[in-house]
């Protein structure tokens, strides 16, 4: 069988503009794309209004631009896509993979991060507010489940994990928006994405979705978790942590210092422009040289 041609994406949530955190796995997942000969897409995932800062996604897309992060199409923006998991959901409901939970934060904290199933045996009333959990134990997901719950990543090794230890989990949320879970495995079907390469956070959430490709009779994509940049003190730049905007007037140190952070020489690159060097940066990637490496750490600012 020929293998399909290479498509890998970066899909942020516009929650904040990008920081040098987000830089570096958008960086290593064009590299990847471009080492492949393959195509490099961008999914911006605004699917969390609550989340989201007016304007977080064009500064974004304008960051990525002025670092050279060409993509290669159309950017997707889930906001569109509503139809699709709508009808990927009634497609569960009638499978009868998926059940309404209406439990409170309160009984679900007190369960620590394991759903024990309650409304599975006691369904909530039509009219109250729902989520809509997808039960793991159903006969038909039986079979997924162990090839679901290993897996080797190209750069963190190979992975285990017990789908059991977290229990059934959301698809579609109690405050009617659809679940990251669904969303991010119904797109990268849609996109038809060979490769994923993000951050190492993501990892734990990569069983789940692996189950959904094999429920959906698709073959999950290859995943590589890129180590996180935290700050001195341990934290990891992002959003919620009010990492500051990359400056894009600075694109050029950035880009350097990114290449530095993925294990890429970039002793000949002072005279290159940014398309050079990007150019030189996917002639040295290789994922090996970051093997297992979970965090990185960011010495002063991207840009002080
Ligand atoms: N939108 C997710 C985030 O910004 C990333 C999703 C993914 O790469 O699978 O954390």
């Amino acid at each position: 069988m020929t293998k399909p041609p290479y498509r890998g994406r970066f899909a942020p949530s516009p929650s904040g503009p990008l920081h040098f955190g987000s830089l570096v796995c958008a960086l290593a997942s064009y590299l990847d794309a471009k080492a492949h000969h393959g195509t490099w897409l961008l999914r911006v995932e605004d699917i969390d209004p609550p989340r989201e800062q007016a304007g977080a996604s064009a500064l974004i897309c304008h960051s990525l631009e002025a670092h050279g992060l060409l993509c290669d199409e159309a950017p997707l923006y889930q906001s569109q896509r509503a139809q699709a998991y709508e009808q990927t959901l009634n497609n569960l409901h009638d499978a009868g993979v998926i059940y309404r939970c209406a439990c409170t934060r309160k009984r679900l904290t007190s369960l620590n991060g394991k759903y024990d199933g309650f409304c599975r045996t006691h369904p909530p009333a039509e009219n109250r507010a729902a989520a809509l959990r997808l039960n793991i134990a159903h006969a038909r997901l039986a079979k997924h489940i162990e090839q679901a719950s290993q897996f080797v990543d190209g750069i963190q090794g190979h992975q285990a994990f017990d789908l059991g230890s977290s229990g059934d989990f959301v698809v579609h949320r109690k405050d009617g928006l659809f679940a990251y879970q669904l969303a991010v495995v119904v797109d990268d079907i849609f996109q038809g994405i060979t490769h994923v390469v993000r951050g190492v956070d993501l990892l734990d959430t990569n069983a789940q979705q692996r189950l959904l490709f094999y429920l959906f009779d698709s073959r999950p994509p290859k995943y590589a978790h890129v180590p996180i940049i935290v700050d001195e003190q341990g934290n990891k730049l992002s959003k919620q942590n009010h990492a500051p905007a990359i400056d894009n007037d600075k694109a050029k140190e950035n880009l350097l210092l990114a290449c530095r952070f993925l294990s890429i020489d970039t002793h000949q690159f002072d005279n290159l422009n940014i398309k050079e060097i990007l150019t030189h940066a996917t002639e040295q990637w290789s994922m090996q040289r970051l093997h297992k490496q979970h965090a990185l750490t960011l010495k002063g600012g991207a840009n002080e």
